[in-house]
């Protein structure tokens, strides 16, 4: 049977690109997108034709993640006409860059709204029916910066994924019992092939951000032009859609609990690795050893 899959995010980037690969597996794919009617028509209508050429199921869908109206609207009309949804994909986010302290806080609780709440918002409205399936699966696209190299002024961002990594790798061990398999796949920085880099949100307290030039002048240019730099020529963006597609297909019980994309390796393969075994290695103490997805 056909997976019913909805990603969220697949304006552009790796959202994109995985809902045109996964549809070309077979199932039929949700391609969530924000303002289908306005920002987002040509990428909707994109998805369209690349259906139609291709003879393959995707279907753009209104889908903010910031509004749990729109959360709600998506996964109904989803549910009503498939009665489930087999896979759901945390794909959207936002980054920002420049020094912590020019952010206002509201800007940071907003990169929190995107990065985390949203994935709560979408969360609430598709597991209960996992559950009551007893399968389901959710990938979350997450970020080497929670364990690996953290250049500073990306500090708002890189704290948002850390949280949304938390909140995965608990809700996953509460998640196994009822059947539903968890996948975050780690991606390092693609300074280039998504929109991540040239779409990313600045300080809105500029005074603070001029000050820091004083102290830290051209720093995110040299961050952004070493992490470039640091880029295998050889590699692109399209290894993580690919991996994405790759993950989906596989049967129920072969999932990895993890997978790391990151071509620049700065080190959050092996931080990782620890961190998820200490962590199993702990609840094995607790008498929990069953919630460690293997
Ligand atoms: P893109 O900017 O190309 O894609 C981000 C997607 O998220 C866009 O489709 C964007 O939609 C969407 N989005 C943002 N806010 C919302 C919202 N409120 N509701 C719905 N959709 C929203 O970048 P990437 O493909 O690189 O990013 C995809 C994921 O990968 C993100 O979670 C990012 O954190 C993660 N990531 C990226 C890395 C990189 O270096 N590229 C590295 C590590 C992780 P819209 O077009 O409307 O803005």
């Amino acid at each position: 049977m056909n997976n019913i899959v909805l990603i969220s995010g697949a304006s552009s980037g790796f959202g994109a690109a995985a809902a045109g690969k996964i549809a070309a597996n077979g199932d039929i794919v949700y391609a969530g997108m924000r303002d289908i009617a306005g920002r987002n028509a040509e990428a909707a209508e994109a998805a369209r034709k690349d259906a139609d050429e291709r003879g393959v199921d995707l279907r753009p869908v209104e889908l903010d993640v910031s509004s749990d109206e729109s959360v709600g609207a998506a996964v109904s009309g989803i549910l009503a006409a498939h009665e489930r949804i087999d896979v759901l994909v945390h794909n959207a986010g936002h980054m920002v860059t420049g020094p912590v302290e020019a952010f206002t806080p509201a800007q940071v609780a907003e990169i929190y709204d995107t990065n985390v709440i949203s994935t709560q918002r979408l969360n609430r409205a598709v597991l209960p029916g996992m559950r009551q399936r007893g399968t389901g699966y959710l990938m979350w696209v997450g970020s080497s910066s929670t364990k690996g190299g953290t250049p500073p002024y990306l500090g708002p961002y890189f704290a948002a994924k850390a949280a949304e990594d938390a909140l995965a790798v608990s809700l996953a061990k509460e998640l196994v019992r009822w059947g539903i398999e968890t996948t975050i796949v780690v991606p390092g920085s693609f300074t280039s092939g998504t929109n991540h880099f040239a779409h990313s949100g600045h300080p809105e307290d500029s005074d603070t951000a001029a000050a820091y030039e004083l102290r830290y002048a051209g720093l995110m240019e040299q961050v952004a032009g070493k992490l470039a730099e640091l880029f295998p020529a050889d590699v692109d963006a399209s290894i993580v859609s690919d991996e994405m597609a790759r993950l989906v297909a596989l049967r129920s019980g072969e999932r990895p609990f993890r997978v790391h994309l990151d071509p620049a390796d700065d080190g959050s393969g092996v931080v990782s690795a620890v961190a998820d075994h200490i962590q199993n290695e702990f609840l094995g103490r607790l008498d929990l050893g069953d919630l460690v997805q293997r």
